[in-house]
């Protein structure tokens, strides 16, 4: 990968609806995701999240895949904190560095999206819920809303190998895929605001005129008056009422 990725310190957070707009959906339509990799950090803990905050402990994993395992930008694509933000990771254009023999590596624009759970969700620690869970099934669905493909696509990182318990043995797989589903679509174009392309005050003045003109117009006239004035209400996003 370019060296400039091995010079980033800083990372952006985003929350899932705009991660998926801004980041996950303008990335899917160049590569395609073929699968969802789901993992906990298992390090950093929740505690640890509550006592640094985010960036920090964003870069830290960093750190720790650039430097101690000598990757080339940190593994995931994304990492869901306890807060259910999303923050960014690695280039969504290339393979994560996820589970081994899974990655899809060859960088033919077809690869797993991989994202990190901040949390040890081991049986009896720390527990995965609330804005953090609703984040994590979000970013699954949001995947499979983009693919156009179910449930199939979702993979735990254990799923790969027996030396792990990751995303956490407190994290029950088939709750998880139920939640997915549960959850029914998640938007992945922004919700644009349809703005009035006329100013609501001018618009009833010019109404009022069109009244006025209306009580002098012949009958045969007035339907075409009254059409104009809904004209003009539709512009202003008035509702056209009679
Ligand atoms: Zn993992």
């Amino acid at each position: 990968m370019a060296k400039s990725a091995v010079n980033r310190r800083t990372f952006k957070r985003y929350t899932l609806e705009e991660y998926i707009t801004q980041a996950l959906a303008p990335a899917a339509a160049r590569v395609r995701f073929s699968e969802v990799h789901v993992h906990g950090t298992w390090k950093p803990t929740i505690a640890q999240f509550r006592k640094d905050g985010g960036l920090k402990i964003v870069q830290a994993m960093w750190r720790f895949h650039t430097g101690t395992r000598g990757w080339s930008d940190i593994g995931q694509h994304a990492t869901v904190d306890p807060d259910g933000y999303v923050w960014e990771g690695r280039s969504l254009l290339v393979p994560p560095a996820s589970a081994e023999d899974y990655n899809d590596s060859d960088n033919d624009g077809v690869h797993p999206f991989m994202f990190e759970m901040v949390g040890n969700f081991d049986r009896g620690c720390e527990r995965l819920e609330g804005a953090q869970l609703r984040t994590a099934l979000g970013l699954c669905r949001a995947v499979m809303t983009l693919m156009g493909r179910g449930t199939e696509i979702v993979h735990f990182h254990r799923d790969y190998t027996s030396a792990k318990t990751c995303p956490g043995s407190g994290v029950d797989r088939a709750q998880f895929i139920a939640g997915v589903v549960a959850l029914g679509a998640v938007p992945t174009k922004p919700i644009t605001e349809v703005k009035p392309k006329m100013n609501v005050k001018d618009a009833e003045k010019v109404i009022a005129h069109l009244s006025a003109a209306w009580g002098a117009a012949k009958v045969t006239d007035r339907p075409e008056i009254h059409r104009l004035a809904d004209e003009v209400r539709k512009v202003a996003g008035i509702s056209v009422g009679k």
